[in-house]
């Protein structure tokens, strides 16, 4: 079968291996903004497609028979465009993202923002230095509602604007585990923790310890899934679908 993934995650480079190894012509999109970005097996392309117009054109031109949007869970605009345009070309699409964190059992004593707007601003009513890890592009987001404040701004490349003086950069991309994040957090003596509902697995320890230590948290809501569309949560649950269709076409 040919599939294009819309990838730029790790779950996105699994599922491509996997789906090569089980002889399906996989090609894997990436938006180009990761700089060293680890490749999959595969064909890659690199770049947007120009809106839905242009995805429409990339489906039919290549002859892709199914989309598996494996982008982050906050990556919307491009979600929006791939069902669109799925649904003109008339081909299955599914939206692969890492389970959300909503579902931890400390979630109802994190303080949810809607955006990073409204995050900003809720975090200036707490005192205490700030750990943000919103990444790169909505960093400088904070840069006014946080100008004064103690902020560790962690994320995997460094934002190009120059950071407000009270602010500290850490160019970290992980693996994260408990007793790190523990250590930088009284280290640090962090009183607030600023992230998005990226979910998963891979960077959850900084929530094990804000719950440990009692921090606070401000966790900006993933955008929603977009009415009638199917996803999942794991390249098994991905691979599985594939199988279904596979079966189907038969
Ligand atoms: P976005 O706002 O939803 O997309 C903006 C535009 O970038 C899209 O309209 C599309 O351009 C292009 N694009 C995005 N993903 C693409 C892909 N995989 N292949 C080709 N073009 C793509 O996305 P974003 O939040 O900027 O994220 C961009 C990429 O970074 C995604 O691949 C995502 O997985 C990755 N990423 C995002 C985050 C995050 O927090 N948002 C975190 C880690 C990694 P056209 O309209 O021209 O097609």
């Amino acid at each position: 079968m040919r599939i294009l993934i819309l990838g730029g995650t790790g779950s996105a480079r699994v599922l491509a291996d996997h789906l090569v190894e089980d002889g399906h012509q996989v090609t894997s999109s990436m938006a180009g903004r990761t700089r060293n970005a680890r490749l999959p097996r595969g064909g890659v392309r690199v770049g947007g497609f120009g809106g839905v117009a242009g995805l429409v054109d990339y489906l039919e031109l290549n002859r892709i028979e199914a989309l598996i949007n494996a982008t982050h869970p906050f990556a919307a605009q491009m979600n929006g465009h791939a069902f669109q345009a799925c649904q003109q070309v008339g081909i299955p699409t599914l939206r692969l993202t890492r389970h959300s964190w909503a579902d931890r059992p400390e979630a109802d004593t994190w303080w949810w923002a809607v955006d990073h707007d409204q995050a900003g601003c809720l975090a200036q009513q707490f005192p205490g230095t700030i750990l943000l890890t919103v990444g790169r592009q909505h960093s400088n987001d904070y840069y006014r509602p946080l100008a004064d404040r103690r902020v560790l701004c962690r994320t995997t490349m460094a934002p190009d604007d120059p950071l407000p003086e009270t602010w500290e950069m850490v160019v970290d991309r992980g693996p994260f585990d408990l007793a790190g994040e523990m250590a930088l957090f009284a280290a640090e003596q962090v009183a607030l923790l600023i992230t998005k509902d990226s979910g998963g697995e891979q960077t959850a320890a900084k929530l094990d310890a804000a719950a440990s230590l009692g921090v606070q948290v401000i966790m900006i809501a993933r955008p929603p899934l977009l009415a009638g569309q199917t996803a999942v949560t794991s390249a098994d649950q991905a691979l599985s679908w594939v199988a279904d269709l596979t079966q189907d076409q038969r």
